[in-house]
């Protein structure tokens, strides 16, 4: 694979980064991750503007312009040949070669790295046609989930605590209420209407989310934005969860307890479809 670093291009076994990078030791970065459907990125400009903002709100530099990235982007999948697949970019506050709780001074110069990730069969998914299994646990993150972070600790142990019980994911819960999933917002759906918790800083402004809402928008479905509790999605007709890299997913089971018939839901199905044509359409 050729991976990006720092201005390079590079086969990964000769990508470097210090060991005194920020990233690599205080969690000091954010992330993107952007899908890739018959060679074309999916929804690049919502994935560059909330980069700048999760940037923005560490007073974080920007490693280059919106237009580098997307050339960095393509020539990525290009060389790799990536048909489907994904991008994971990371942008970290690089370091200035010491260990310090202090951040470096203004002209440390961000470090930026890149790779590509093949998945064939992302679009025409078994997962989503059997549907996801969701375990609830307590939400213990910390209270900036809008910054797209890398402190993905949590959430990975979310995911294997799901594994552990039989199931595909979890969906975190706070103060009684679900906040999202582990790498995902979490919506149900019950006599037509879809609820989602609205956006604050509890939960990450999904790109797809947001895509997803307005499509269900225009297909003339009803969107409720509000708290809900896990035994009121236990209730629902159907759930789904949205990510870039995994689309529309539906959820037909929550704590054990199967959503109607414990198959993937109309509503959801419709979304996944409609969210997949509509993006491959505005792919670049
Ligand atoms: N919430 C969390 C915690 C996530 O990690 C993700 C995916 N990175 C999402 C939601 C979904 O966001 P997006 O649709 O932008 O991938």
């Amino acid at each position: 694979r050729t991976v990006y670093v720092n201005g390079e291009y590079l086969p990964e076994e000769d990508a470097k980064i210090s060991i005194f990078d920020r990233g690599f030791l205080m969690a000091d970065a954010v992330y993107e991750v952007t899908s890739v459907l018959d060679g074309k990125l999916i929804d690049f400009e919502g994935h560059a503007v909330r980069l700048k903002r999760s940037l923005d709100e560490l007073d974080m530099a920007e490693p280059c312009s919106k237009d580098e990235l997307l050339e960095i982007h393509r020539k990525l999948v290009e060389e790799n040949g990536i048909v489907e697949g994904l991008v994971y970019l990371q942008v970290t506050r690089g370091s200035d070669g010491d260990r310090d709780f202090v951040f470096p001074s203004d002209d440390t110069p961000p470090s930026i790295v890149l790779f590509t990730q093949n998945k064939p069969g992302l679009a025409d998914s078994p997962a989503a046609k059997k549907g996801a299994k969701i375990i609830s646990i307590e939400d213990i993150r910390w209270g900036r989930r809008d910054i797209k972070t890398v402190q993905l600790l949590y959430p990975s142990m979310g995911k294997m605590m799901a594994k552990k019980a039989g199931c595909d994911d979890a969906w975190l819960v706070e103060d009684g209420h679900v906040t999202e999933g582990t790498s995902n917002n979490a919506y149900f759906v019950k006599d037509g209407v879809i609820v989602t918790r609205p956006l604050s800083n509890d939960i990450l402004h999904g790109i797809t989310r947001k895509a997803v809402l307005r499509m269900a928008a225009e297909a003339q479905l009803k969107i409720e934005e509000r708290l809900f509790t896990i035994e009121e999605a236990q209730g629902a007709d159907e759930a789904f969860t949205t990510s870039a890299s995994a689309f529309v997913m539906p959820v037909v089971e929550i704590d054990g307890v199967a959503l109607g018939d414990g198959t993937p839901g109309p509503i959801a199905t419709r979304l996944r479809e409609i969210y997949l044509d509509e993006s491959l359409k505005a792919a670049i």
